[in-house]
Formats: C-alpha cells, structure tokens, sequence
C-alpha cells in the first residue's frame, strides 16, 4: 500500500510539475527555454505513461484451447448500474461481474483436470484452498459460502502496479504457496467448482494499481461498451458471446444440471432405450434467435425435426428434440445422426452435427 500511495504522489507531483514548466514557456516566451520546457515536458509524459507501457502481456490462465475444449461464458460488466454489459456490447455478462469465467464443459472434465496457469510472471501473495467444489443451485447454497465466494484460488503480483486473482479452482489441487515465485504458464491448480459458481471453471479478475481492469479493452478505457480497447493479453482472444458447450444424445430428458454433471455423453446407447432425445447446450442465445433441430435414422429418414424461437435471453441454454420408443416400430440399431444450426437473422451462429450408434 505504501509503494502505492508513493507511486501516486509521484504521478501528481509529475503531472504538477508539467503544468507548470508549460505555464513557464508560455509566461517567458522565450525560444530556448521553450524547447527546454518541452523536452523535459516529453520525457515527463513519458515517465508518467511508463506504467502501462510497460505493463505485462497475459495470457490466458487456463491450459485448453477456447472455442474447442474450453470457453469463455461471463465477461467483465460495464456497466455501473443495475444493468449489465459487456466490453462487445452484449449481454454476457452479470452486474457487478469483475473478472473473466474461462468455462470448461462439464465436471467430468474437470475430474480428470484441466490446469488452471500464471497468467504472467509473477509472486504469490495470498492462496486459499480446502473449500468443497459444489455448483450452487439454491439460495442455501450461496448462504453457505459466504465469505468464501472466490473459492479456493490465489492473488498473485505481477509486477508494475499489476495483480491478478484466480478463483473457483478445484478442492486440494492449488500447487502454490505464498511468496512463491511463478513463471508465466505455471500450473497453479485445477479448474474447479469452489464458491460462488454454477459451473466449473476458473474466473480470474485483473487489477491495476487496486483498479479492476477488464483485459479486453485495458487500464485507461472509459466505462460502456463504446470504447477504445487496449487489450492486456499477449495474443488476441476472440469476443464470442454465442457458442456451443456440450452437444450429444440422452435416454430420457436432460436437464441443465445433469448436462453440467457430464452426463448423457455417450455416443453408443442400447436400441431398446425408451427414448431418444437430442440435445444442444449452449451459452449466449438472445430473444429472437432460431434453433433448427432434426434427427436422423439410421436410413437417412428425418425422424423428428423442429425450429423453435428463443423467448428470452438466456447465458446458458439447453434445448432438444426426439422420439419416445415404440413397441410397434421399435429404434432400428445403426448410426443416428442429428444436426442443430442456431440463427440471428440470416447468420449462422452454430452449426452442430453429432452421430450416435444404437444397439
Ligand atoms: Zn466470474
């Protein structure tokens, strides 16, 4: 807090003293002084601009490839009142939201462990671990981690005013300690279900000098969605506030938190199961979009096929169409096939194909 508090003074004392070699050039008009006052103006403008200019590149701090195995479902809210927005103008995002989610499918992927990395060089400064990974569901459930919302995770120093915290990793997988020193892409843990989540995955808030700064557009840019971006990672991340999570087949029905559990992957099902449902869960639809189900026998006949339009805005969606099992024609055994195409007008937002073999 004192280097803070010193590197503030020094900040005003420069842009103090700024004003007044200008006011001196002015007041003198005299040449030489004038371009004196400037040079020294320029390097003070310089020194003063040094902390962003030399402020680190990150990375993202999760080991998958997003758009694949992994993505990115909240970002940083905007949006000072009750509403929320999101750097890109979009809704993915909650009030009050101050990091980045990096989701990952469901918790049978974070069973066998997706790392969660050192965004950039840095230190240790605070680490918690030993809260149970649980999705909250209900208002008990967030009662119950009160004052452990970040889960277990760490606040890590990244140098030049620059810290970072990971929250939500998995119970007993954080690797580092206190005053330990990490290299960037260093595994820090795993991606978890702990404190304040619904889903598994890690949320990392980025702040400068005590300031949350979203990554997307940087430490200088106005609030809203209309700004200039200067982004903070070291390579460009796309802004995709629609996209698929998990699609697959199910024996009966499935439901949101089924789907998040990992079930229903199965891509051989018995040809006696009662029914025969496909399913598509996605994050980011809007009211208005169009989803386009159908689903194929083994023959190629179009068993069941449907569009539907979406009623409201929903962050994480999950819809599907199928076929009860019929004694009189029962399933015929083979490889199934379905599509699914989400719509915003005439784009095609996602386009899924899955097969699944009945026997
Ligand atoms: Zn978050």
């Amino acid at each position: 807090m004192i280097i803070l508090s010193k590197k503030h003074i020094s900040a005003t004392l420069l842009a103090l003293g700024l004003t007044i070699l200008l006011s001196c050039a002015r007041d003198t008009g005299a040449k030489t002084p004038l371009v004196e006052a400037n040079t020294i103006a320029q390097r003070l403008v310089q020194q003063a601009a040094a902390p962003s200019v030399n402020s680190p590149k990150f990375g993202q701090p999760i080991d998958c490839t997003l758009g694949k195995d992994c993505f990115i479902f909240h970002y940083v809210d905007r949006d000072p009142s009750p509403t929320a927005v999101d750097f890109g103008c979009g809704r993915q995002t909650y009030n009050g939201h101050d990091g980045i989610d990096f989701g990952i499918p469901d918790e049978k992927t974070m069973a066998k462990g997706v790392a969660v990395t050192a965004s950039a060089v840095g230190k240790v400064l605070r680490v918690r671990d030993g809260v149970v990974d649980r999705r909250l569901q209900n208002d008990t459930d967030k009662a119950n981690i009160a004052g452990t919302e970040c889960g277990n995770g760490m606040v890590i120093d990244h140098g030049n005013g620059w810290e970072a915290q990971y929250c939500h990793l998995r119970q007993g997988s954080v690797v580092v300690k206190p005053g330990m020193q990490v290299e960037k892409g260093a595994k820090l843990g795993m991606v978890g279900t702990s404190g304040m989540t619904s889903f598994p995955h890690v949320h990392v808030t980025f702040r400068y000098q005590g300031k949350v700064v979203d990554p997307f557009v940087g430490p200088d840019a106005k609030q809203g969605c209309n700004t200039a971006r200067n982004p903070i990672w070291d390579k460009p991340i796309d802004y995709i506030p629609t996209g698929l999570i998990r699609a697959g087949f199910a024996p009966k029905p499935p439901d949101m938190n089924a789907v998040w559990q990992g079930q229903f992957s199965e891509t051989q099902l018995p040809a006696n199961s009662p029914a025969l449902l496909f399913w598509v869960q996605s994050y980011g639809v809007l009211k208005g979009d169009r989803e386009q189900y159908q689903l194929f026998a083994p023959n190629g006949q179009i068993i069941a096929t449907q569009t539907k339009e979406i009623q409201a805005p929903n962050r994480a969606w999950l819809g599907y169409i199928g076929k009860r099992n019929n004694t009189n024609s029962p399933f015929s055994p083979g490889v199934w096939r379905a599509e699914y195409r989400l719509m915003r007008g005439d784009r095609v937002l996602l386009e899924v194909k899955r097969e699944a073999e009945l026997r």
